[in-house]
């Protein structure tokens, strides 16, 4: 019996204890702050003397809207450590979105990082009635006609050290919004407890690994999902941290890579996309380099190939949800693969994995039978465990849909093959399914993305009078390429029946993105919406789309 809660204080003890003397980098306009986290745990103590100073008590919501910096990162252990709730903010969303999240969690004081994330709690000020602090995080406060704005540095430097207070497992600690593509965004909360648990799970080698001698950069955003909980799993771990500051490019990366020697990162497939283009033409030594994880939206074949072939770095398929605090599912070879020939081996590590350790799950068909593991039958992905949330904040309209008897109905549709490795075939709400039949966007995506002269691509499904859906593809073309739609469909059919090739090609300049940096189908829906049909009805010169001959082919 231990009488221990699972709380997050042992990880700042651990960090700040036995390994006071590794460091925190983190990338600033003015160039980079380097500490050490003896120092990170001083800060940190005194920010939550600030913040209690200023009356925040356990149990009350601060919001922050930063970006990855060690000033965020302090606020991410004082709040919780103190029994407040962190509470981090989508700093890109629409300002209807950040309005509605501030009121929907009654945030009480706000953390904001200067620039472009003030700017819009400014532009938004007499809408954030809740609101009755802001705190700048920076040295000083910039040009403003609000009056209740604070200097982050200056508070901390006049604040007395917090003694954290005795902390339950069960207390609330964290706060995110899903990013809300379609309707209202809907709050989570995670306790204690939770983030003790992912960050262990995330730290352990049947997840991501994470260790004291890794140099980890954490390249997602620290409002998506707490980094994907990384920041935690690296003070737990005492790896020294990189923080590379807003809105970093690819040239920032990959000199922060080289700089600091970083072993590990993680992001969504668009970063690693643009850092690829400019390694290829930029001489940069990102030789230290051990493993990204890659997730959020599937990790295209062609990006995992040339990070191993070209650069030597090992990618690693996760998948995961706000609703299970980041990453569920991480794809690595099972030991019984160790045989295998290469491309079987990377047959496997190409789908979003083995769910990660305290996690169970079960594919659910429409009728709500189980589906079974053979790789091919498809159904929606349902989960729990200690990691997965059991409601949502505020709406128990979603909640009847969303959870069943214990399980989170994730929205995502699957297989699972014997090995137990999942594959997402889509997101029920992108599925394209053309005369009833399935049609995987994320499959012709990955093909695309195979072709030399593609840079990224998304499709889409679009109405059609006939067949209910047909495919879209909107592809981006690298510099210099006079790829045409006719090229790409010849590429497509070499793999694919022809009724799953999409009805038209339309090239982008770039793909829309989410705020979270993932393919924005909601506005490629809503722009392409009619972009099928002139090829269906002919109008584009063809004849009808073949369906009727390849429904022999399809089966
Ligand atoms: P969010 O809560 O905004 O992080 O979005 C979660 C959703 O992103 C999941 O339900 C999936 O639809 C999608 N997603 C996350 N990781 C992957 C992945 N590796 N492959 C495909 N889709 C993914």
């Amino acid at each position: 019996m231990s009488s221990s809660e699972l709380t997050l204080r042992p990880f700042f003890w651990r960090a700040t204890n036995l390994f006071p003397e590794t460091e925190v980098v983190s990338r600033g306009p003015d160039g980079s702050t380097r500490y050490t986290y003896r120092e990170f745990g001083d800060r940190t103590r005194a920010l939550a003397g600030a913040l209690s100073a200023i009356g925040i008590d356990p149990g009350d919501r601060v919001g922050t809207f930063g970006w990855n910096t060690h000033r965020h990162y302090e606020a991410y252990f004082a709040i919780p450590l103190m029994g407040a709730q962190l509470h981090t903010i989508n700093a890109v969303l629409p300002d209807e979105h950040v309005e509605f999240i501030v009121d929907d969690a009654s945030d009480e004081v706000l953390l904001v990082d200067p620039g472009e994330p003030f700017e819009t709690v400014e532009r938004l000020w007499d809408r954030l009635d809740g609101v009755r602090e802001v705190i700048v995080m920076d040295d000083s406060i910039p040009d403003t006609d609000l009056d209740c704005v604070s200097a982050f540095d200056e508070l901390v430097a006049d604040a007395d050290a917090f003694d954290w207070p005795e902390l339950s497992e069960d207390q609330p600690a964290g706060m995110c919004y899903t990013s809300g593509t379609t309707g209202r965004p809907k709050g989570v909360e995670y306790t204690q407890k939770m983030i003790y648990s992912h960050a262990m799970m995330v730290a352990t080698p049947s997840a991501i690994g994470v260790d004291e001698s890794d140099v980890v950069m954490h390249v997602v955003p620290m409002y998506h999902v707490n980094s994907w909980e990384l920041p935690f799993s690296s003070a737990m771990a005492g790896a020294k941290q990189v923080y590379p500051g807003p809105s970093p490019d690819a040239e920032t990366l990959a000199r922060l890579i080289e700089e600091e020697e970083v072993t590990l990162t993680a992001g969504v497939p668009t970063v690693w996309i643009t850092l690829l283009e400019y390694l290829d033409e930029h001489d940069v030594d990102v030789s230290s380099l051990e493993r990204i994880v890659v997730g959020g939206s599937a990790a295209p074949h062609a990006v995992v190939r040339r990070f191993e072939d070209e650069h030597d770095v090992v990618v690693e398929h996760a998948w995961g949800m706000t609703e299970t605090m980041s990453i569920g599912s991480v794809s690595r070879a099972k030991g019984r693969a160790r045989g295998w020939d290469r491309e079987a081996r990377f047959e496997k590590r190409a789908k979003q994995g083995l769910l990660s350790p305290g996690m169970e799950m079960k594919l659910v068909a429409e009728d709500g039978t189980e589906v079974p593991w053979d790789g091919e039958s498809v159904g929606e992905l349902y989960v729990r465990g200690p990691t997965v949330v059991g409601e949502y904040y505020n709406r128990p309209e979603a909640n009847a849909g969303s959870f069943d008897e214990g399980w989170l109905k994730t929205g995502d549709i699957a297989t699972v093959d014997e090995d137990g490795y999942l594959e997402l075939v889509d997101r029920a709400k992108d599925v394209i399914k053309s005369g009833g039949e399935w049609i995987s966007s994320i499959e012709l995506e990955n093909e695309l993305m195979e072709h030399d002269d593609v840079r990224e691509a998304a499709v889409i499904a679009v109405p059609h009078d006939r067949w209910r859906e047909r495919p879209v593809a909107c592809v981006g073309r690298r510099s210099g390429s006079d790829l045409t739609a006719d090229d790409v469909l010849e590429f497509l059919g070499e793999t694919y029946p022809r009724w799953w090739l999409p009805d038209s090609v339309v090239f982008v300049e770039e793909v829309p993105k989410t705020a979270t940096g993932k393919f924005d189908k909601k506005r490629l829906r809503d722009r392409y919406a009619d972009a099928g049909l002139a090829r269906a009805h002919g109008d584009e010169g063809g004849d009808d789309d073949g369906r009727e001959d390849d429904d022999a082919e399809a089966n």
